[in-house]
């Protein structure tokens, strides 16, 4: 009883189909409405705090958001739901009072998310329309006083495109007019994890050398990407083991078919702990308290070194950090592992 759980349920699916999308494409399947309710009892003798989000994915997906946002609000037990920098642009573009209703909750930036200009970024959406919605989403919200920050994802396939884009946010005077509402403009490129749908773009994965010059300053932490060659070279020999596990908050994300997983990577069978139906309370709790997946199981049982000898490329010049290049090799481990059992 000495935690505090946040409990993040799939309520309302996603408009979108992202090819970088770390959760991985879940369907769009809506459990009942009267689950959150229900959720927040199942745990309550477990965990003293329980912080309740109605959406996993895109949030403020729900018809009626305000509502929604009042009602998580209120079930929630000890501590309250949190507004992030993020919000739906989906909704931004087709609801005037959307926006309102962010600043109205304190939001003072959001994050939106490009791949280039309209053709790469539609593709990369999954949807048709994504870019203009997106430049729709960015002058609605600088009239609300909402400070737009537009992140980039990046790889080999829309990499000579993305200067493009800085040169367009400079065109549309984005840093001048983020500063006449109180903020600064960001304009920021990453690679992304590689886990759910981004695991899949690996044969596309920026490599470090063609990263456009242009773009060196506008990247995230760019002193923390590595080349996988120079990772593989880092631990190939380490004996540590690479076990995600909870502190002091325990995250669960919950699918609409209410499906049960920690938030530490994306939402595949071998990091399912369990099922709300399905599964017995006692059993389920169990695993959640003692960490038990079977691709924690892998975890306990390879050393990264092993890991990296098994799983890693050391011909690659893909991008990668320290955790993200962990997470992607016991990935593939889990997942053979998996195919075996
Ligand atoms: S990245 Fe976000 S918006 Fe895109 S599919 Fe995943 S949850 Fe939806």
């Amino acid at each position: 009883m000495n935690r505090n759980l946040n409990l993040v349920v799939d309520m309302y699916g996603c408009p979108n189909r992202c090819k970088h999308c770390w959760l991985g494409h879940i369907p769009n399947k809506a459990p009942d409405k009267d689950i959150d309710r229900r959720l927040v009892d199942y745990f309550k003798p477990y965990f003293e705090n329980i912080t309740f989000y109605s959406w996993l994915r895109e949030p403020d997906y729900a018809p009626d958001y305000k509502a929604r946002w009042e009602r998580d609000k209120e079930i929630s037990i000890g501590i309250q739901p949190q507004r992030f920098e993020l919000a739906s642009f989906y909704r931004l573009a087709r609801d005037r009072q959307y926006a309102k209703f962010l600043k109205n909750t304190g939001v003072k930036a959001v994050q939106l998310t490009f791949f280039g200009m309209e053709r790469e970024t539609d593709y990369f959406v999954g949807r048709a329309g994504a870019f203009d919605e997106l430049m729709d989403a960015t002058e609605v919200l600088l009239e609300c006083g909402i400070v737009p920050r537009w992140q980039v994802f990046i790889n080999e396939r829309n990499k000579e495109e993305l200067p493009e884009l800085l040169e367009f946010s400079r065109l549309m005077g984005l840093p001048e007019r983020c500063r006449e509402i109180g903020g600064e403009f960001r304009f920021f490129v990453h690679e992304g994890s590689a886990d759910g749908e981004n695991r899949k773009l690996y044969d596309i994965r920026i490599c470090k050398d063609s990263i456009p010059e242009k773009l060196i300053p506008y990247y995230m932490d760019y002193d923390a990407i590595f080349t996988e060659a120079q990772l593989c070279e880092k631990y190939h020999e380490s004996e540590e083991y690479f076990i995600p596990y909870n502190d002091t908050d325990v995250t669960l994300n919950i699918s609409g078919e209410l499906d049960v997983y920690f938030n530490f990577t994306h939402m595949t069978p071998e990091w399912r702990i369990g099922n709300i139906n399905t599964d017995s309370r006692e059993t389920l709790i169990d695993r959640i308290l003692n960490e038990k997946t079977p691709a924690l199981e892998t975890a306990r049982k390879m050393t990264v070194g092993q890991l990296t000898e098994v799983y890693g490329n050391r011909e690659s010049g893909r991008v990668f950090r320290d955790e993200d290049f962990k997470m992607y090799l016991l990935n593939r481990a889990a997942e053979e592992e998996n195919r075996r059992v």
